[in-house]
C-alpha cells in the first residue's frame, strides 16, 4: 500500500513497484494528489509487459477505521508512507496542521499495522531533519537539529519508527530525501504542486509565461556564485531507492535510515541557466531577498545506500532532470 501515491513523489513510487511485478493498493485522500495521475499510471503500466494490478482507494490516514478495513479486507505486505504535507514555509505558519497530519496520522498507520500483522513500512522522510549542515556532504550519522516544522515532524516519524519496531517488530527504512526532481520518462506523470513552490517547475512555468515573474532567493550566500547550492535527484531514481529498500527488508535486513541524493551540488542560476539550455530559451529573473530558514548548502552523501543496498542514480545529470521535468509540463499541457 502506498499512501500518498496520487502525489508527486508517491506516484512514481507506485509505478516503480508496479513495473517491478508487484501488486499496488494507492490510498490518497486526493488533497493535494490528483485522480488523474492514477488514471495516468494504469495509462503507462498498460504499455508494459508483467506488471503488477493497480488499485485506488479515496481514503484518509486519518480515519483510522477506514485503514483497519482496508488492511484487513486486503493481502497488505508492507506500507510505503508518503502521505503527508510538504511545504516549509507553511508549516511554519501552521504547525499543528503539520503534527496532526504528518505525525498524528503516521500513528494511525502503524497502529493499524500492529492489528494487522504488516511488517515493513518505508517512510518518506527529508533532508530537513538535519537542519543547517555542519559538513558537507551531509552523512546518515550528521547531527538531526530540524529548523522547521516539516522537518521536525518527518524526524519524529522516524523515533516513532524506532518504538514501533523495538515494541512490535515492525521493521523500517527511512529514506531523507533531498530536492526530488524530474519526472518519468513517459511524461505523463509529473510535479504538480498547488501552489508550486518548488524551484525547477517555477522555472519552467516561467518559460511557458506561465508566470510573470522568477525571483532569486538571495545571491549574496558563501557560494561560487552566491546564490544556494542544493542537490536534485531524479525522481525516477528516488523511487528505485524504495523497490530496493523494500525488497531489502523482505530479505530481513533491520531497520535503517538512507540520505537519497546526487551527491552533486548545484546553485540556483545553475539551475536557471540549464533549463534555458534546455529549453532553448532566456529565462528572466531577478535577484530577491533571502527565503527565511534555506541553508546555503545542502548536499548529500548516498554513500550509504549506494554500498548497503546498491542503489545507484540512472539520470544524474541535471540536465536530464531538468529535461525530463520540461517534457512533462509540455505534455501535461496545463496553463
Ligand atoms: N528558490 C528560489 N526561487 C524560487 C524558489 C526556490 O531562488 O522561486 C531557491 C530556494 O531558495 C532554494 C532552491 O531554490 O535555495 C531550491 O528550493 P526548493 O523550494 O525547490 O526546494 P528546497 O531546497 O526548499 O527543498
Amino acid at each position: 500500500m502506498v499512501t500518498g501515491g496520487a502525489g508527486y513523489i508517491g506516484s512514481h513510487v507506485a509505478l516503480e513497484l508496479l513495473l517491478s511485478g508487484y501488486d499496488v493498493m494507492i490510498l490518497d485522500n486526493l488533497s493535494t494528489g490528483h485522480r488523474d495521475t492514477v488514471d495516468n499510471i494504469e495509462i503507462i503500466k498498460g504499455g508494459c509487459e508483467q506488471v503488477g494490478d493497480l488499485h485506488f482507494v479515496a481514503g484518509d490516514t486519518g480515519d483510522r477505521k477506514q485503514l483497519t478495513k482496508v488492511m484487513r479486507d486486503n493481502p497488505i505486505r508492507a506500507i510505503v508512507h508518503l502521505a503527508a504535507f510538504s511545504q516549509v514555509g507553511e508549516s511554519m505558519l501552521k504547525p499543528g496542521k503539520y503534527f496532526e497530519n504528518n505525525v498524528a496520522r503516521a500513528i494511525n498507520i502503524l497502529e493499524c499495522m500492529v492489528q494487522g500483522h504488516v511488517e515493513y513500512i518505508v517512510f518518506s522522510s527529508t533532508a530537513a531533519v538535519y537542519g543547517e549542515p555542519r559538513a558537507i556532504p551531509i552523512t546518515e550519522g550528521h547531527p538531526t537539529q530540524p529548523t522547521n516544522v516539516y522537518g521536525a515532524s518527518k524526524l519524529m516519524v522516524e523515533e516513532l519508527l524506532r518504538w514501533y519496531e523495538q515494541v512490535h517488530g515492525i521493521r523500517h527504512v527511512a529514506l531523507r530525501y533531498f530536492n526530488a526532481a524530474g519526472a518519468d520518462r513517459s511524461g505523463l506523470i509529473g510535479e504538480r504542486h498547488e501552489p508550486e513552490t518548488h524551484l525547477i517547475p517555477l522555472v519552467i512555468q516561467k518559460v511557458m509565461g506561465q508566470r510573470p515573474g522568477l525571483t532569486v532567493f538571495g545571491s549574496d550566500y558563501p557560494t561560487p556564485d552566491g546564490t544556494c547550492v542544493r542537490d536534485y535527484i531524479h525522481v525516477s531514481d528516488l523511487a528505485q531507492a524504495h523497490i530496493l529498500a523494500l525488497e531489502a527488508l523482505f530479505k530481513g535486513m533491520d531497520s535503517r535510515i538512507y540520505n537519497l541524493g546526487n551527491g552533486n551540488g548545484y546553485t540556483v542560476k545553475e539551475v536557471i541557466d540549464t533549463v534555458g539550455q534546455v529549453t532553448g530559451q532566456e529565462v528572466g529573473y531577478e535577484i530577491g531577498a533571502r527565503r527565511a530558514g534555506d541553508p546555503a548548502l545542502l548536499v548529500a552523501s548516498s554513500e550509504k545506500i549506494q554500498a548497503e543496498l546498491g542503489w545507484k542514480p540512472h539520470f544524474p545529470a541535471l540536465h536530464e532532470i531538468v529535461a525530463s521535468a520540461w517534457k512533462w509540463h509540455n505534455l501535461s499541457g496545463r496553463k
